[in-house]
């Protein structure tokens, strides 16, 4: 991995990395410009998962990108069941049908 020397633009090497936690490192770099000389430290952090890990780490929190985001959701909705729905018709029956009105009660008198 190398970057620009912040000062020169030749390019830094790095030398030694510290591991911070499992999404931050820090990098220390010395630039390849002898007469320059500058040595930098850069903070590199995880911050966006491009692709979802098939080992995830239970203790790692980082965000999906807003197109990984995209395709989940698509890939959820295509996994629900359908929205139209049916409804039988609704029957009115007619009062003087007799087919319509068998077994209901009729009023004596
Ligand atoms: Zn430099």
């Amino acid at each position: 991995m190398r970057f620009p020397c912040p000062h020169c633009n030749a390019w830094g090497r790095v030398r030694t990395s510290e591991r911070m936690s499992p999404t931050v490192s820090w990098l220390y770099l010395q630039c390849t410009d002898l007469e320059c000389g500058h040595s930098w430290r850069v903070d590199a952090e995880a911050t966006v998962t491009l692709s979802p890990s098939a080992k995830p780490c239970s203790t790692v929190t980082m965000p999906l990108s807003p197109h990984v985001r995209r395709g989940v959701l698509a890939r959820m909705l295509d996994l629900l069941p359908n929205g139209n729905h049916t409804s039988p018709q609704p029957r009115n029956a007619d009062l003087f049908d007799d087919d319509a009105t068998a077994g209901v009660p009729r009023p004596s008198g």
